[in-house]
């Protein structure tokens, strides 16, 4: 072990046994069963499908929803924890487990109705069903409110057309969340949110992106035409749809923190145990000052992005708003994480340039996290909102 790793920093303050128990079980399976199918993962652009039905069976699809829905019932810290530890073995497989949990799953437990949740959500804690959440589209990105996909109420139906974009795990899922606009003159207090089976007639999965990095996380557009769905797959009211839209987000920031986490910690272990074993002037690299300086920056701001995130679940668990604090953890782990990939790059010196080794991969995970789930640019601007200016 070295002094990189969570266990030996002072956080016992933020966790329970509990928490140090998920960890390590998290931990062993992520390294068994995550990890090495990380570079496969990634060159084949292969969604690993596989290690969603045993993330299922083992219960971590439904961390944070209620036992009586399949759920585990854990707290938000032990599913931040879950996506750091499987983060740091395989980036696609966190983005798509985030996306699944957080978004695809959460928001039908958190505003869904008895009949909603009972419905869908023991299919996805299970991982029998894989689940997305869709709010963005093809011009419509950080201005969520401009939503141009529309649900017309027909009888005992919305009828939905649109597109929406970037949607990760689009290609598989087999419920998609989608906000549209109920009512145009309301403005984003017209819009609601549906769950839509991936069967229903008129929704079609229609581009699918190939992308710098998290290559084994999907991300395609889903098309509405004409597509039929009941009225009682609305989630909570109409009209409702965008603020339980910025809650998911709320929530979300903190996965997208817990995500950059684990890719900067997975960057530090890379490059220490590459500094131990490559040798330059007759001796390991690790031994020359300045790569000890990168090393040194390299852990210092992964402690304080760890400190950041684990207070901001800390506080949420609490049910203290953290509006603040998961902006900022999100923001600056998702920066870090950029910044300590690219120097893993430069410690592995023309390996790191190299798909052999997991440094490149590193960088170009680390990037998504900077703009998924709001950019660095949005989290300024919620932070800059926060000071009465
Ligand atoms: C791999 C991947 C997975 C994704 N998964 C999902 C998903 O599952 N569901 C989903 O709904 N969306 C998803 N997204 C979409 C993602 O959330 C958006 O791409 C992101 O919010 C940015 O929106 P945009 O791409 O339209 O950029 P834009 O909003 O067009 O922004 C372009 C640039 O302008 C800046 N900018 C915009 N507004 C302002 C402002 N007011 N002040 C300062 N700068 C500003 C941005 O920060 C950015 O630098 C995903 C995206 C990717 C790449």
């Amino acid at each position: 072990m070295v002094a990189s790793e969570p266990d030996l920093l002072p956080y016992s303050e933020f966790f329970t046994e509990e928490h140090h128990a998920i960890r390590e079980a998290i931990r062993d399976f992520a390294t068994r069963e995550i990890a090495p199918k990380a570079h496969a993962v990634d060159q084949e652009a292969r969604f690993p499908i596989e290690t969603f039905k045993e993330l299922g069976k083992l219960g971590y699809l439904g961390l944070p929803i209620g036992a009586e829905y399949g759920g585990a019932g854990a707290d938000y810290r032990s599913y931040v924890i879950a996506v750091e530890e499987i983060g740091r073995a395989c980036g696609s497989t966190g983005l798509s487990y985030a996306a699944h949990v957080s978004l695809g799953s959460n928001p039908i437990y958190l505003f869904g109705n008895e009949e909603q949740k009972k419905k869908y959500l023991p299919k996805l804690t299970s991982g029998e069903h894989i689940g997305c959440w869709a709010l963005t589209e093809p011009g419509t990105g950080s201005d969520a409110s401009s939503q141009k996909t529309t649900a017309r109420r027909e009888g005992d139906h919305y009828v939905l057309n649109g597109t929406k974009q970037f949607i990760t795990n689009a290609t598989d899922a087999d419920t998609a969340i989608i906000m549209a606009m109920t009512d145009k003159s309301k403005g984003s207090k017209g819009i609601s949110c549906f769950v839509v089976e991936k069967d229903t007639p008129g929704f079609y999965v229609s581009k699918v992106e190939k992308k710098l990095g998290m290559r084994g996380s999907p991300t395609a557009s889903l098309t509405f035409e004409d597509c039929k769905v009941p009225v009682e797959n609305m989630l909570g009211a109409e009209g409702e749809g965008y603020k339980q839209a910025l809650m998911t987000l709320g929530g979300g920031r903190l996965s997208i923190g817990a995500l950059a986490l684990g890719i900067a910690q997975a960057c530090v272990d890379a490059s220490i145990t590459y500094a131990k074993q490559r040798e330059a002037f007759g001796q390991p690299i690790g031994k020359f000052q300045m790569i000890q300086s990168f090393l040194a920056d390299m852990v210092t701001e992964v402690a304080a992005a760890r400190l950041m995130l684990y207070h901001a679940a800390y506080l949420k668990d609490h049910h203290k708003s953290v509006i603040l604090e998961g902006s900022q953890a999100k923001l600056y782990a998702s920066e870090v994480a950029s910044r300590v990939a690219n120097l893993c790059v430069q410690i592995h010196g023309g390996y790191g340039y190299i798909v052999d080794f997991p440094a490149e991969r590193f960088l170009r995970d680390a990037k998504l996290c900077e703009i998924g789930e709001g950019t660095s640019e949005i989290q300024r601007l919620v932070i800059a909102r926060q000071l009465g200016l």
